[in-house]
């Protein structure tokens, strides 16, 4: 016997059918005797439709009331596979955030799981009650709903997981695993047997959204057996009962992982956005004067170009935002011009950051220059470039972006054959 936490996506509980499908997966691990807890998203398009209805009640409005509308959708979802659960004769009780308690820090709509306290559901478990956990939520100190940021349910999971002291935390989405890159824009994408925890934060980072990034953080401090796999396939099936190896990707340490390739992965992020500033003084602080205020802004700037001056006297600062802050970010620039002193500020929206990972890229040269070389045959004109120990990003326009994923997935050797 062991104790397991489930996690279905949006997709696997888009409606009630599907919710039933999600029910006999819980059966079958509650017949093979596992203690289980479930988390669940909303409803696939849900919580979509939950921001948009906040943005048209307000442009501006309050963190703490979008965070009480945006949770109800999980809310849903918990009590109505808790009705399916029960009328299939397991034992299931829904959980909403508060209730267990899940507390997280005060920054609303994008908080962080602080403590979770599992003694009740655990207590639970004795009796061979289920835990439906609504996902994406719990209580911030100020005693109010708080959300974990878009793609929160998967963290929820592997949080839960750690507090319970799970033996195993199986992400059920709407792909049958981890893949080489998003298999929506690249057909030849190769399903991976195991992936490793840094690959894995990189990729998440970098745009692939098939784990929200902090949840692949927890599970790699907090050791938890993570496993990515499918709500579509047969609840019955033989090897769904595979306790060892479920079919799906398990996401591990580096060393359990015999055949590392050089690189393993492609991700990309559409909507960035560029901004340049002309002439900016050439001296000490200016940089400071120029992020600081971004970041206090809430702007997450990302790559960053300096280029060295001719004169000595003013040099160009090119740097990438999300899209949805282009705005803020350009206001924010404009009122510190004073401080920051440049020309002129131009901006774009737009684009893509295209990026290779790979742990193996550590002991391998010419990783970045292959990259480089595929993408001039599309062609296609390179903005920026960032790299890091593990992975090498590069900004372009995004109407290459399918194109570029495909060509630097094959030359990497990545298609399935
Ligand atoms: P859920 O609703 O189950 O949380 P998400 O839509 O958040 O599911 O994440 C699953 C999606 O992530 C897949 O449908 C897929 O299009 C996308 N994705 C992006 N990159 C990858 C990748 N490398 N491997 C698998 N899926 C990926
Ligand atoms: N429902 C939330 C979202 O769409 C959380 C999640 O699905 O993980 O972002
Ligand atoms: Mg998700």
């Amino acid at each position: 016997m062991a104790r397991l936490v489930l996690k279905f996506g949006g997709t696997s509980v888009a409606d009630i059918d599907r919710i039933r499908n999600v029910a006999r997966h819980v059966k079958r691990e509650v017949d093979a005797g596992h203690d289980v807890a479930v988390v669940v998203s909303a409803m696939a398009g849900k919580t979509n439709e939950l921001v948009g209805w906040c943005r048209e009640a307000s442009p501006l409005h309050d963190a703490r009331e979008y965070d009480a509308v945006v949770a109800s959708g999980e809310q849903v979802t918990a009590g109505l596979l808790a009705i399916v659960l029960q009328a299939m004769g397991v034992n299931a009780r829904s959980w909403l955030g508060w209730q267990i308690p899940l507390k997280t820090d005060d920054a609303h709509g994008v908080a962080r799981i602080g403590d979770i306290d599992g003694s009740d559901i655990i207590r639970r478990f004795e009796e061979k009650q289920v835990a439906v956990v609504a996902g994406f939520q719990g209580i911030a100190p100020d005693n109010r709903i708080a959300t974990l940021g878009r793609g929160g349910s998967d963290t929820s999971a592997v949080a839960l997981a750690a507090a319970l002291q799970a033996d195993r935390c199986d992400i059920y989405t709407d792909v049958d695993g981890v893949y080489t890159t998003d298999p929506r824009i690249a057909p030849k994408a190769r399903r991976m047997n195991k992936i490793a925890f840094e690959e894995m934060l990189e990729m998440a980072s970098l745009g692939a959204k098939v784990l929200q990034v902090r949840s692949v953080e927890l599970a790699m401090v907090h050791k938890v057996r993570t496993f990515v796999r499918s709500s579509f396939d047969d609840p019955d099936a033989p090897e769904m009962s595979d306790f060892d190896n479920p079919p799906g990707t398990l996401i591990c340490d580096e060393e359990e992982i015999v055949e590392q390739e050089v690189v393993s992965g492609i991700a990309y992020s559409k909507d960035e956005a560029q901004i340049s500033l002309r002439r900016v003084a050439d001296r000490p602080g200016v940089a400071a004067a120029i992020f600081g205020p971004l970041a206090d802004a809430g702007v997450n700037v990302d790559m960053i170009v300096q280029n060295i001056s001719e004169s000595g006297e003013a040099t160009d600062m090119t740097f990438t935002v999300p899209s949805a802050d282009l705005a803020k970010a350009v206001d924010v620039l404009e009122k510190t011009k004073a401080e920051t002193g440049y020309d002129a500020i131009q901006s774009e929206a737009g684009l893509t950051k295209v990026s290779v990972i790979g742990i193996g890229m550590r002991s391998h040269t010419g990783v970045a220059a292959t990259a480089f070389k595929e993408l001039a045959k599309i062609p296609v004109n390179i903005r920026a470039i960032t790299t890091s120990e593990i992975k090498i990003s590069i900004l372009i326009d995004s109407d290459f972006t399918e194109l570029a994923v495909r060509r630097l997935h094959s030359v990497y050797g990545l298609d399935k054959v």
